[in-house]
């Protein structure tokens, strides 16, 4: 099978833009290096993305997927380790094949970012955790805390006391939260224990999660609150090893760089959805995605009408 573009990435940005490039008649193969979805699948819920009061990611993103399929084929589990320009275009290399595409659509997204302390990664599986709809179950009439301030670490600890966890600390770094003030109240309203000022030096434990060493930001007083699971919210990191390999433009805190039709500085190379810096949300991906899959047809002598 030839194909003029590879798209790198199935979640919203990659599913959106294999829709709109077929569409409009661009022979297109899509990669994800996992089961597709990104970060959105793993939201416990979603209530703006319109069309939809409220849905979990997982549904949400199985809907994109079933939608995308009907139109290309989308090789989980494959993933890219380089692309590399070639005389009339470029080669994407995966784990399995190469491929010789004209124009490569970067939807690569993010990945949570880590906190580096002791004991994070030891006890990674084993208490610590990165996703409250993944492992939040297991946590049902337990002592958790939420590392963050961010709209994701009070939608996390939100879902984590609505699930039955026995008590949810929220530990954020400042004094006042990141997140909208709708999510705060909602904390506030169900009793979820906000720990201002204070940091996460240490996850203490044997074999799993057994308590956390706080220290005070203002007084530097370190205090120990036992739990018994603790779930990473602060934020994420652009993947952008294909776009680095690329030489494609990164703005300062590594988010590839577009215009406003997805185009990077690399002529053929664009970049959709997270990997860009947005707005991040599920609605500005998919709108991303499909601008730039219509871009494409720029270096493909093909004409589309906007
Ligand atoms: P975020 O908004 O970047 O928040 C990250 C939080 O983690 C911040 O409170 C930050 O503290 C804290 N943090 C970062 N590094 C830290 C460290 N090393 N130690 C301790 N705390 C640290 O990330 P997010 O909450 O994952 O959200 C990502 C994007 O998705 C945002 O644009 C968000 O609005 C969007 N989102 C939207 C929804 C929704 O609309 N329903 C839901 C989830 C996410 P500081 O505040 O001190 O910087």
């Amino acid at each position: 099978m030839k194909y003029e573009l590879a798209i790198v990435g199935a979640g919203p940005a990659g599913y959106s833009a294999a829709i709109y490039a077929v569409r409009a008649g661009i022979e297109t193969v899509v990669f994800d290096k996992g089961i597709g979805g990104g970060l959105a699948s793993v939201s416990p819920n979603i209530e703006n993305y319109p069309g939809f009061e409220s849905i979990t990611g997982m549904e949400l993103m199985e809907k994109m997927k079933q939608h995308a399929s009907r139109y290309t084929n989308i090789h989980f589990s494959e993933e890219v380790e380089n692309v590399i320009k070639s005389d009339n275009g470029f080669v994407v290399k995966t784990i399995n094949d190469s491929y010789n595409v004209k124009a490569v659509l970067l939807c690569t997204g993010t990945e949570y970012r880590k906190l580096n302390i002791p004991g994070e990664k030891e006890l990674t599986g084993r208490g610590v955790s990165y996703c409250a709809t993944c492992d939040g179950f297991f946590f049902k009439g337990k002592k958790v805390a939420v590392i963050g301030g961010g709209n994701t670490a009070v939608v996390e600890a939100i879902y984590l006391k609505q699930i039955g966890c026995k008590e949810v600390n929220l530990i954020h770094r400042r004094d006042q939260l990141r997140a909208e003030r709708a999510y705060e109240k909602e904390a506030q309203e169900k009793k979820i224990k906000i720990h201002f000022n204070k940091v996460v030096e240490e996850i203490k434990g044997n074999g799993k999660v057994e308590s956390l060493v706080l220290k005070d930001t203002k007084t530097d007083e370190k205090t120990k609150l036992a739990v018994d699971g603790v779930f990473i919210s602060i934020g994420e990191v652009p993947q952008n090893s294909l776009a680095r390999k690329l030489g494609v433009k990164l703005d300062e805190k590594g988010y590839v760089l577009v215009d406003k039709k997805g185009r990077t500085n690399v002529k053929g190379v664009y970049a959709a959805g997270d990997i860009t810096n947005g707005l991040r949300q599920v609605v500005t991906a998919c709108a991303e995605g499909a601008i730039a899959a219509l871009t494409v047809t720029e270096v493909l002598g093909k004409k589309y009408p906007y």
